[in-house]
């Protein structure tokens, strides 16, 4: 999607138009993440990947203070200042003003320039909209004042515009799959020591489509607290046996066994459900080298049983979800994201696909009430320079 010309036809028109003259261009993506949840907290390993919707972005120096800024989604343009007191009132223009100050802050060049930008990644559906706006701006700007700041540093100034410009407290994985993201590739991203290792993924004669349930049930940041404390609980029971455990990614299976009775029931599931889905992480890369789609979809069944029944994050739209999947012989379904509503990531063969759309259209709505929303995806590049 976001290769498209068209996009790209109606950024330089308006920028010609409003600034005259022309800038370059850069891009970044959206995410999923194939399988790993709940895991990045707990110091295991993710695996996401960047998507082929994302934010498109010309931009030229300017030779002020000052960034002139305008979004074609919202039709909007925003004037701002480069220095702290200076954030503008949009909520948009306040990602690129972060961009702008936590690279100041790392030590990087950042003058005025002018920029259009526009985006295909759905607003809120779980696949990091935010996350392709700030390391389309995190790579740009980098590239014209000749910064070279490394690509880690480039992730962490979108998480860090996240925490501190926009009131989001999120982990690294959206920003460094938007900044690391390659074609045909996932990236195992251990979250303790921050390596990573790239994975093919290519399924031919399969679809990645995204089933958005259109729900988010409250609780979501309530149990979320909960769940980390079952988890902290757990590790720390653990960690009397084995001191070298910190996070329950460190621990073994046997382990958790060894502590049943020293702590609640709940967090025993809890436990049960983080270990199991840090080692399904490792089976699925071991799948991806095989080549093998089948064993990777069994696995995110599995995560998408340990979410819904040990670790207790999803909801009856999610499980409805899921279980159609399985009745349609969907290869592989499960909830992505932390849960209590979003979206279901699904894996299944090109054959299939039709009737499986086909089906959720029909039984979910009417069941729930209202229409859900599909999302194909295709994984493809992160933040780049469009040529
Ligand atoms: P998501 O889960 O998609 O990241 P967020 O609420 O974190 O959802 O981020 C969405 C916000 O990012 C929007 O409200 C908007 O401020 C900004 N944004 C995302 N895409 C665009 C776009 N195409 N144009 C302008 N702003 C965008
Ligand atoms: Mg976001």
């Amino acid at each position: 999607m976001i290769n498209n010309m068209e996009m790209k036809t109606k950024i330089r028109e308006k920028f010609k138009t409003l600034f005259g003259g022309e800038g370059e261009v850069f891009a970044s993506a959206g995410r999923i993440n194939l399988i790993g949840e709940h895991t990045d907290y707990n110091g295991g390993y993710v695996f996401p990947g960047a998507i082929d919707c994302g934010i498109m972005a010309e931009v030229k120096v300017n030779g002020t203070q000052k960034v002139r800024a305008f979004s074609l989604d919202y039709d909007e343009y925003v004037e701002f200042g480069l220095n702290e007191e200076d954030k503008p009132q949009q909520q948009w223009a306040c990602y690129i003003f972060g961009v702008c100050r936590e690279t100041t802050k790392r030590g990087g060049k950042v003058e005025g320039f002018d920029c259009v930008f526009a985006g295909d990644v759905p607003l809120g559906a779980g696949l990091s909209s935010s996350a392709a706006l700030e390391s389309t701006f995190a790579f740009a700007i980098n590239y014209l004042f000749g910064n070279k700041i490394d690509k880690f540093d480039l992730a962490k100034i979108g998480q860090s515009t996240e925490h501190n410009y926009c009131g989001v407290k999120c982990g690294i994985m959206d920003q460094f799959a938007s900044i690391f993201g390659k074609k045909g590739n996932l990236i195992r991203l251990n979250c303790k020591t921050l390596e990573y290792k790239y994975f093919p993924f290519d399924p031919k004669g399969y679809k990645l489509v995204l089933v958005d349930s259109c729900v988010k049930h409250e609780l979501a940041s309530s149990a979320y607290n909960k769940r980390r404390e079952s988890c902290e609980n757990a590790a720390k029971a653990i960690s009397k046996n084995h001191p070298d455990v910190e996070f329950l990614s460190d621990a073994k299976r046997v382990w958790l066994d060894e502590v049943r009775d020293q702590i609640p029931e709940e967090d025993f599931l809890r436990a049960e459900y983080v270990i199991g889905e840090v080692q399904r992480v490792l089976d699925v890369c071991d799948a991806l080298e095989r080549g093998d789609y089948e064993t990777v979809g069994e696995m995110m069944y599995q995560t998408h049983f340990g979410m819904s029944k040990l670790y207790e994050v999803s909801c009856e739209e999610l499980d409805f979800l899921n279980k159609l999947a399985r009745k349609c012989d969907v290869t592989g379904s499960r909830v992505m994201g932390g849960g209590f509503g979003g979206c279901t990531i699904n894996l299944v063969k090109e054959e299939l696909y039709d009737g499986f759309i086909a089906a959720v259209k029909e039984l979910f709505p009417a069941k729930f009430g209202h229409d859900p929303k599909f999302y194909d995806v295709v994984i493809s590049d992160g933040a780049r320079k469009v040529e």
